[in-house]
């Protein structure tokens, strides 16, 4: 056995990848994700990377949330059509190989342990923030995945128990203040205006929150204050040492970065907690499927021994 097969399956995009033992993409391709059938776009997909290279012996998946490990199914928030979708199953019927599911955040995480700013590190939390905010934990080498799959949600911690009712059903997650679309949202309610034919989003509050925009910059120091208070809880929880920050929002950069370090330095006491190393993602948008085939070798050499 020489490569994986590697899936990373999310509401907008279906990637996948020939990976070999020390990482390497060997053959990748992507295409968008159908609003149905989905399993027929991924068979396409698979069947344009299998095509005529080397035979993979075994395949990780990483998919967009909730999803039950046990039963080997998937409902992802954002793909209405996949509702307790089977998904170990059928890419196990498709590809006649050995298939390990987690879920993509989850993935990111492992990625960036394995290849990307958290190498080395012996605890790491790994953290997308864009639409939502997902994450996963990486502990002593080993994705701590929770019996349904689901460990690692940071995104629906409560950073303010008096705080507003989250779309989850809970109060105060930090996903209320921190996501791409509620920094938006707090802004505009603050008087913000996106420029002039743009979208009111989190990238054009990026740039004006760099050019110095006052409620720019105070909705960004809002944000990285809510994830300051989720990361030196979970620090403080599993004493993570590396958090990896990911998503659409971290490419905002220093103006989410740097109010994040003040944050953390206010809000942290324990040494422990306070020796937290945060740093931006270095794979983007290939963490997911890097740590998708890292699920697939560490299933295949636990099968083997
Ligand atoms: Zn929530």
């Amino acid at each position: 056995m020489t490569c994986v097969l590697a899936i990373d399956i999310g509401g907008t995009k279906l990637a996948a990848a020939l990976v070999d033992e020390a990482g390497s993409v060997v053959r990748s391709a992507t295409r968008p994700t159908p609003r149905a059938d989905v399993m027929s776009a991924l068979a396409a997909l698979v069947e344009e990377v299998t095509g005529d290279g080397p035979a993979p012996g075994a395949v990780g998946i990483g998919c967009a949330g909730p999803l039950d490990l046990e039963a080997g199914t998937v409902s992802p928030v954002n793909m209405p059509s996949w509702r307790g979708f089977p998904l170990r199953e059928e890419v196990r019927k498709l590809t006649g190989l050995p298939v390990v599911l987690a879920g993509d955040a989850q993935c990111m995480a492992l990625g960036e342990h394995w290849l990307g700013s958290g190498r080395g590190s012996a605890a790491l939390l790994g953290i997308v923030v864009s639409t939502g905010i997902g994450g996963g934990l990486v502990i002593d080498g080993v994705p701590l995945l929770g019996r349904s799959g689901n460990a690692g949600h940071v995104g629906h911690m409560t950073v303010d128990p008096y705080g507003e009712r989250c779309e989850c059903g809970g109060r105060g997650c930090v996903e209320r203040y921190s996501s791409g679309p509620n920094l938006a949202r707090w802004a505009l309610a603050n008087g913000w205006q996106a420029p002039d034919g743009e979208p009111a989003d989190a990238r054009a509050l990026a740039r004006d929150a760099a050019a110095g925009q006052e409620v720019a910059v105070a909705a960004f120091e809002r944000g990285a204050r809510a994830l300051a208070a989720m990361i030196a809880s979970t620090a403080a929880a599993t004493e993570v040492s590396t958090v990896v920050i990911g998503g659409g929002v971290s490419a905002a950069g220093p103006v989410l970065f740097d109010p994040l370090a003040r944050a953390l330095d206010d809000i942290g006491g324990l040494p422990f907690v306070r020796a937290v190393q945060v740093k931006p993602t270095t794979l983007g948008v290939r963490a997911g499927l890097a740590g998708a085939a890292k699920l697939a070798w560490d299933y295949s050499r636990s099968a083997a021994a």
